[in-house]
């Protein structure tokens, strides 16, 4: 979510200049939404430089009196973020922070900073996490603050300060994202990734700081301690958990829809058909789900373990359960050294964000944050929704999703940039959602075995869909329009060599669920019944349309292929869909925000959208 990164001045380097726009440059692909710097000359005067745009623009906009304190500097502290908690422009929100004789950047989320500052009795209210974390250091600065921070704070933190009164850098990580740069005996350069240090040094200079341990060094670079705490396991954060469910008779949204017999998908699915009987085509050509020999799976996971303590393998995290569920599984049962990468397109909700933060630092594993323009990124969807309001046409809906196409490629780049081949992609087998490309005209093929993509003829149908309705509701015809033909370009042709480990393991809800927010304290949303796709802010929206308009959304194709997998009963999948599929208003007005919407006026535009649906 954020980058960090650190030069301590050392005599046999040349030319800090460069390497500042370097180390800049390559931290800026974790945050482009803020970035601050923090200077501390020979004279040992600190100055800080603050920008609520990219690094790199800082640094250009600063760059006389930055060359030129860079002649003769100790040390610089810098930071590149996306916006996370609070408002990027509000002054206290802004990187470095600092608390008494403390600053530091924080790259992460620390999910119980309220608590920490009562703890602390300090006055006031506090609006960042990075302030409780440099209070929290600040009065203990003479105790065993690596301890304290590795047993206090819950969530993802990896920080670099320095502390004026003891004059003393210090550096430290709960996840393992931070390397530093050691060579003849000095500290050098930190950075959140590995990948940014390998330009200025030699791989074998480059150290790791492991989960749960920091560095104190001096202004000279000389390290003077290292600390490895034992990791806490104890949960210290407010829990939350979903809705509880409630009869359908006591819901507020109940559609009158015939349903199929057997599953529960409704008339008004796209291309759906029944029998005499009243059972559907769906169930009709239902196949089972054949799992892959475990075996073989964990034979592959044998195969991929190294023994020099580098990763072997990659998990696509999204904040969503399946794939924190997976980054579990690989890194506990399996024993495996997974980086974690997510990326970051403007829309992730902010439950998600948390959640990733808390099971990676639980975890201890490292993370990768890949963040995309996310102001041009929000701005696509905000031209996009309003042309999609302006004629609403329901298989032109997943175009407000373009952006988040670009993951395929973010893997990958992270892949060569960590010499990792093994990708992991935590998808279970129940999320056919054929009524997305049904809308578009596009028959569901059920005995297709293009199972990442889709066949040739639906690729050109899909193609003439999205161009037709280009003609027709030329406001889709803005700036976004490359990114969105990017998106449909990486979403039909998607191939790719990842690995699917929910083809071996079984994919068990109720466990899942349980095992997230009863050892890990993740956190649901407490306005839904729902645990799936909590890290996207998206879904309340569509599935708020596709109901509304529609009578149904994907809640009821999981449910009903649950009913046909035999491990849920037709009645408990009606009713929970029916609970899940209420709107989760909050949900919706948060992602209106986030794109730039007005709430009240996008609710009364989509009122009247036409629909045939009668509500009970
Ligand atoms: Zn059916």
């Amino acid at each position: 979510m954020c980058g960090i990164f650190s030069t301590v001045h050392s005599e046999d380097e040349i030319n800090q200049f460069k390497k500042l726009e370097h180390l800049s440059k390559l931290s800026e692909s974790r945050g482009k939404e803020a970035s601050g710097l923090l200077l501390m000359s020979k004279d040992k005067k600190i100055q800080t430089f603050y920008s609520e745009n990219t690094i790199s623009k800082l640094i250009k906009i600063n760059r006389p009196i930055l060359k030129n304190t860079l002649n003769s500097f100790d040390f610089y502290i810098g930071h590149t973020r996306i916006v996370t908690h609070g408002v990027e422009n509000e002054s206290d929100n802004k990187q470095p922070v600092n608390f008494n004789d403390t600053f530091l950047v924080h790259n992460g989320i620390c999910v119980n900073y309220k608590e920490i500052w009562n703890k602390l009795n300090l006055d006031n209210e506090v609006e960042l996490d990075s302030k409780s974390i440099a209070a929290l250091i600040d009065l203990n600065i003479d105790n065993n603050i690596f301890d304290i921070l590795s047993n206090q704070v819950s969530g993802e933190t990896s920080i670099i300060g320095y502390n004026k009164k003891n004059n003393k850098l210090f550096a430290y990580t709960n996840t393992g994202s931070l390397y530093f740069v050691f060579d003849n005996n000095k500290v050098k350069y930190l950075a959140s990734e590995k990948h940014t240090l390998l330009k200025l040094s030699d791989a074998k200079n480059i150290k790791k700081i492991e989960p749960n341990s920091g560095i104190f060094f001096n202004p000279k670079g000389e390290l003077e301690s290292t600390f490895l705490s034992k990791k806490n396991e104890t949960i210290i954060h407010k829990r939350s958990r979903p809705k509880k469910l409630q009869e359908t008779k006591e819901l507020k949204f109940v559609p009158n829809l015939i349903r199929c017999v057997n599953c529960i998908l409704p008339e008004t699915v796209p291309f759906i058909s029944f029998d005499s009987r009243g059972l559907c085509n769906f169930c009709i050509n239902y196949k089972q789900i054949t799992l892959q020999d475990l075996k073989i799976f964990e034979d592959t996971l044998d195969s991929m373990r190294r023994s020099d303590h580098e990763h072997d393998s990659i998990v696509s995290f999204s904040g969503g359960r399946d794939s924190a569920y997976g980054l579990h599984l690989l890194a506990t049962k399996y024993n495996m050294n997974p980086l974690a990468v997510s990326y970051d397109w403007g829309v992730l909700s902010d439950l998600g964000r948390l959640n990733q933060s808390i099971m990676t630092s639980k975890l201890g594993v490292e993370h990768i944050w890949f963040s995309a323009d996310i102001k041009e990124k929000r701005n696509n969807v905000h031209k996009n929704l309003i042309a999609w309001l302006k004629r609403p046409e329901f298989g032109m809906i997943p175009i407000l999703m373009a952006g988040d196409k670009m993951w395929l490629e973010v893997a990958n780049l992270v892949g060569k940039q960590n010499n990792i081949k093994n990708i992991f992609f935590f998808e279970n087998k129940l999320e056919r959602t054929y009524f997305k490309q049904g809308f578009a005209g596009l028959k569901p093929r059920f005995n297709s075995k293009n199972v990442n993509g889709l066949e040739l003829l639906d690729s050109l149908k899909l193609i003439n869909y999205y161009a037709l309705n280009f003609v027709r509701n030329p406001s889709y015809l803005n700036s976004s329009l490359v990114d969105s033909v990017k998106g449909l370009k990486s979403y039909i042709f998607r191939k790719n060599n990842y690995l699917y480990p929910y083809n071996s393991i079984p994919w068990d809800e109720e466990k899942i669920n349980k095992t997230l927010i009863e050892k890990y304290g993740w956190l649901a949303d407490e306005e839904s019944t729902t645990t799936w796709r909590l890290g996207d802010g998206t879904t309340p929206f569509y599935n708020y349309l596709y109901f509304l308009k529609k009578g149904f959304t994907e809640n009821d194709f999981l449910r009903s292929w649950q009913i046909n997998e035999g491990v849920m009963s037709r009645d408990e999948a009606l009713n929970k869909t029916l609970n899940d599929n209420q709107p989760n208003f909050r949900g919706i007005k948060d992602y209106l925000n986030l794109v730039g919407l007005d709430y009240k006026e996008t609710i009364d535009t989509i009122s009247n959208i036409p629909s045939n649906l009668d509500w009970n």
